[in-house]
């Protein structure tokens, strides 16, 4: 949560890297192999945005991954396959799609034509290499009325702090769905309690600095084999571009350094993740969009940070305030989503015939109380919506007139279950709505403080329940509640390790606020 400080040697020295970054797409073609001396398929395979019809499926050619991938300057033609059976005998849909130098070579295939709610499995070929055969799933029918839907949901995987042991126990789980709340990638050099070192030394922001980044994520095997088991739903939050960045800056000269940053890091998000098009343009990439299955639940995937105001300052007068804001954090002319963004999900929500509407996005989401002090209160998350109050009361608001509202949550890296209340500040205002926030995979390593932080029942009576171990969310949606249990591993600290569940708790229709259970 530290400010960003750029001091002007390090801007120069930014605008150079991203200058000799920029170059890069000068080298002369080559010609596409015909075939592989090593395996091309190094980053395993994933699927994503499951529609009734469809799905994305997703690879990246890089036989030499964690150096820019070892692929020639040229397009490669990479077939795909998709199979009704595990043993890929029963081939539905098949086709050749190009992966291109300037994507990095890689390749997001949307396949349509599939059976609704239908296993599906699929494969790549390329210049005679085979990849691992993934396992997807496709959406139910638009007008079908499905009894259950189970997924699971993280986020913060921070490749130097932990294992990923709890994506080696989420690929075994049985679930429709992942989806991811961002921090898939962390940027710059290795911080904190380092369990397992970048290959790559040095950090410049650049396009060749970030693919790397991604590729070496994706050498861990139990985040491949995630992948490989489920179709994700993605999103992102800082760490994918800069610690705590704010994307809502005007498109000037001025603001030429940290536009060009985003566009590659936007590029690389999309060149490793398995989205739909179109491919970013510049510092723009289209992220926020709805997922729907059946009438039982709805996704509206945010984007909490491509067009939030810049953050406020910390103040010093805070703990002072009656309201416990810093007085900007209350500015109406701030905004979290965007204009644009706000408009399409209170709309969306607003018009949802869905029995559950769910509201994906990276940052905490609820109000939480950080003076210990009874008499005083102070809400100090800056980086979070308690920096953004007027979008997020218009949501409140919203939430108030929707069926089943439920947010979840990463960024926090514990678990945290909020009830919201329409009038957040006043505790006998009514829920209007519930809040599932996520530990981190592996970012802070393995818990050193005991699991209790403070007695949330005093300051904080919207808060249900905290815990501070690495792990996941897993969560079943029926047509009667949804049930969220927290999945927590026994240490990241080590390359296994058994998976239990701390707590689970229930929502049942129509009363918003969650229910130990
Ligand atoms: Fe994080
Ligand atoms: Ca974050």
């Amino acid at each position: 949560m530290t400010a960003r400080t750029l001091t002007r040697r390090d801007f120069i020295a930014r605008l150079a890297a991203l200058a000799a970054a920029s170059q890069l797409g000068g080298c002369i073609p080559q010609a596409a192999p015909t075939k592989f001396e090593k395996d091309p398929f190094t980053l395993g395979v994933a699927s994503g945005d499951p529609l009734p019809d469809g799905i994305v499926l997703w690879t990246r050619l890089a036989p030499d991954s964690l150096r820019g991938g070892g692929m020639p300057q040229s397009a490669v033609d990479v077939e795909f396959l998709v199979a009704r059976d595990e043993a890929m005998k029963d081939v539905v849909r098949s086709g050749t799609t190009s992966a291109l130098p300037e994507l990095a070579h890689s390749v997001h295939a949307e396949v349509a034509g599939l059976e609704p709610d239908r296993m599906y499995w699929y494969r790549f070929r390329a210049g005679g290499a085979e990849s691992p055969i993934g396992r997807t799933r496709t959406a139910p029918a638009g007008d079908s009325s499905p009894r259950t839907f189970r997924f699971a949901f993280a986020s913060c995987q921070n490749y130097t702090q932990g294992y990923y042991t709890a994506h080696a126990n989420l690929a075994r789980e049985d679930l429709d769905a992942v989806v991811f709340l961002g921090d898939y990638i962390y940027e710059g050099t290795a911080r904190g309690n380092v369990v397992r070192d970048y290959a790559r030394t040095g950090w410049g922001f650049t396009l060749a600095d970030y693919r790397d980044r991604y590729a070496q994520y994706k050498t861990d095997p139990d985040l491949r084999a995630a992948h490989a088991a489920f179709p994700w739903i993605v999103t992102w939050d800082d760490h994918e571009v800069e610690n705590n960045y704010a994307g809502g800056i005007p498109k000037d000269d001025l603001h030429k350094a940290a536009l060009l940053q985003r566009a590659v890091a936007y590029q690389a998000f999309y060149e490793h993740m398995p989205l739909r098009g179109p491919r970013p343009q510049g510092p723009d990439l289209q992220l926020y969009r709805s997922l729907s299955f059946g009438d039982l639940a709805t996704f509206y995937v945010l984007d909490t940070r491509q067009y939030r105001s810049p953050e406020v300052a910390l103040c010093r007068e805070q703990d002072e305030t009656p309201s416990g804001y810093c007085p900007a954090s209350l500015d109406p002319g701030r905004t979290m989503l965007g204009a644009e963004q706000r408009g399409w999900l209170l709309g969306g929500l607003g018009g949802s015939r869905a029995l559950w509407n769910i509201v994906a996005q990276s940052v905490r989401f609820g109000q939480q109380d950080s003076n210990p002090d009874p008499a005083k209160r102070t809400f100090d998350g800056v980086d979070n919506w308690m920096g953004y109050v007027a979008d997020r009361q218009a949501i409140l608001e919203q939430f108030a007139r929707t069926r089943n509202p439920v947010v979840i949550s990463g960024d926090s890296h514990v678990n945290f279950v909020y009830d919201l209340k329409r009038d957040p500040s006043d505790r006998s205002s009514a829920t209007v709505g519930t809040e599932l926030l996520g530990t981190s995979i592996s970012s802070e390593g393995d818990p050193v403080q005991p699991a209790t932080q403070f007695d949330p029942s005093v300051k904080n009576p919207q808060l249900r329940f905290f815990d501070n171990h690495r792990g996941y969310v897993r969560c079943t949606i029926d047509r009667a509640r949804m049930t969220a249990d927290f999945r927590a591993v026994s240490t990241v600290l080590r390359p296994t390790a058994t998976v239990s569940t701390t707590a689970s708790f229930a929502i049942d229709d129509g009363k918003p606020g969650a229910r130990r259970g």
